[in-house]
């Protein structure tokens, strides 16, 4: 089995060959921490949750690295007041840590209620600060830098004359770069207006700073994933992603400082997940084109008709392969509720199945775990890989209908196998199950309440729980181990 991944940076699916056999070393850009994530957000998060499930599911050992921007995401120009940390600092009066904290819980949320596993090192830009002041000293001391007016540029135009290429990410030429600009930012200050600044000069209204060979300052956003990865990953990693719309310049620029800083090309495959939109339009906040993720879960909004539970949402993402374009809706929502729902019966179902070796079956479980393979291995495949899901939902159905047999040892290995694409890959949920369980704990609660108040010899209360549950449906049954419940 091969493994193929779309490398951005080729144009082209390659087989996968990682640095060291088994293991991958993943950056992933992580969210700028100065307010709510939107759906948007999330989808791009969730590609790369579905491609470190796959990448272990497919045995590789993984390290995933997915920062926090929490140093400010600051606009070039250093001026405080484009700065939207420091915006919304002003708007929520409060300190900016207590801004990165509370979006960042806020983050964490989010993500675990769409089952996203958590990646092995979360850094923040603010905790690697020394760091990313040793790269921009070393980028001075071999020439690709240079400061001005107490900040640091990194001199695009001198990257160039050394044989190396700003632009081979987004495909743009730097001559075509230099004419179409009209980018004033630090202007008087660069040679260039495509340098981009490694170290930015503190004005004093400036909340976030800190000191530097250079005086006070705060770093460069670019700088910060350097930084981190390189730390690490190392100088030279396996797989980088993040948004297709951090193509240029963030990533394009941390190939420059990665080659520039250690001779060598920071990353063997960078991967960018495509956007989501809503009304056809990318989902963004400055547009006003977004939702929340509680938005739509708690069906508080006025663009779908009923609320809809994560696992539908993350069900809903990955019908569409992390590189296309998704265009959430309405329709779109309902539809992925219906298969979800026929997927999970379709599971409850296989456990009821009775196997029979005597006939013979007429669906190949090899051949459909091939497929399925065969899917997941090319470029994480996620709309083909649940088309064939459905082909064993189909299957299952039969064997319900008893139009078709299953050999007990297939029997078990169909039923581990779609577990393991449902639950483990997919990272779907069972809602059911889930409900289930709260039920119990929610019960539990009720019988702890009833046996204190027959202790406190309130019987007009305890029985009053026992009545009221038995008029919806669920009996209390008391025993020598305590009592217990029966649902009706
Ligand atoms: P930010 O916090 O703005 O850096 O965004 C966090 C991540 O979300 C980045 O990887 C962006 O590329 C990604 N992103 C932003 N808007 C969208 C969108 N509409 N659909 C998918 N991903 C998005
Ligand atoms: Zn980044």
């Amino acid at each position: 089995m091969q493994l193929k991944i779309y490398n951005s940076l080729t144009a082209e699916k390659e087989i996968f060959k990682p640095i060291l056999d088994g293991n991958v070393g993943m950056y992933v850009c992580g969210p700028t921490v100065y307010s709510n994530v939107h759906l948007g957000n999330v989808r791009t998060f969730l590609s790369f949750d579905f491609i470190y499930r796959s990448l272990t599911h497919l045995g590789y050992k993984v390290r995933y690295v997915r920062n926090i921007t929490d140093a400010g995401h600051l606009t070039d120009d250093g001026d405080v007041n484009n700065d939207r940390f420091v915006k919304q600092t002003r708007l929520e009066k409060l300190e900016p840590m207590e801004i990165v904290q509370k979006y960042t819980v806020d983050f964490h949320k989010v993500l675990d209620m769409f089952n996203l596993l958590p990646p092995n090192i979360e850094p923040t830009a603010t905790g690697h600060i020394v760091e990313q002041i040793e790269l921009t000293q070393k980028l001075i001391d071999t020439g690709f830098a240079y400061e001005s007016n107490g900040s640091v540029y990194f001199d695009v135009l001198e990257y160039n004359a050394r044989g190396l290429n700003y632009g081979e990410l987004s495909k743009r030429n730097i001559e075509e770069l230099f004419a179409n600009t009209r980018d004033l930012d630090g202007q008087g200050e660069k040679k260039n207006p495509q340098d981009f600044a490694l170290w930015k000069k503190a004005s004093p209204a400036h909340i976030m700073r800190w000191n530097s060979p250079w005086g006070e300052g705060f770093p460069g956003w670019h700088l910060e994933c350097t930084a981190m990865s390189t730390k690490y990953l190392g100088e030279t990693f396996d797989i980088h992603g993040g948004g297709m719309d951090l193509k240029f310049p963030h990533h394009e620029c941390e190939i420059a400082q990665g080659k520039a800083c250690n001779g060598t090309s920071p990353v063997n495959y960078w991967m960018h997940a495509n956007m989501l939109t809503m009304n056809s339009q990318r989902m963004s906040k400055s547009t006003g084109n977004y939702i929340l993720p509680m938005q739509l879960v708690s069906g508080e909004n006025d663009f779908f008709e009923k609320s809809f539970h994560p696992t539908i949402v993350r069900f809903c993402f990955l019908q569409a392969h992390y590189r296309s374009v998704l265009d959430i809706s309405n329709d779109a929502m309902l539809a992925s509720e219906k298969g979800f729902t026929r997927l999970m019966e379709a599971l409850k179902i296989l456990n009821s199945i009775a196997p029979n070796d005597e006939k013979q079956s007429g669906f190949s479980l090899e051949d459909w775990k091939t497929k399925c393979y065969d899917a997941l291995t090319d470029d994480f495949n996620s709309p083909v890989l649940i088309a064939h899901l459905f082909e064993a939902v189909k299957f299952i159905f039969a064997l319900k209908d008893e139009k078709e047999t299953i050999s007990a040892k297939d029997l078990d290995d169909l039923k581990s196998t779609l577990n393991a694409f449902v639950f483990d890959v997919l990272g779907l949920q069972n809602i059911e199950e889930n409900n289930n369980e709260k039920l119990d704990q929610t019960l539990q609660v009720l019988i702890e309440l009833r046996n204190q108040a027959r202790k406190s010899k309130n019987f007009d209360l305890s029985d009053q729980i026992r009545d009221k549950l038995l008029a919806e449906g669920i009996e209390l049954k008391d025993g020598r181990e305590g009592t217990t419940y029966v649902l009706n």
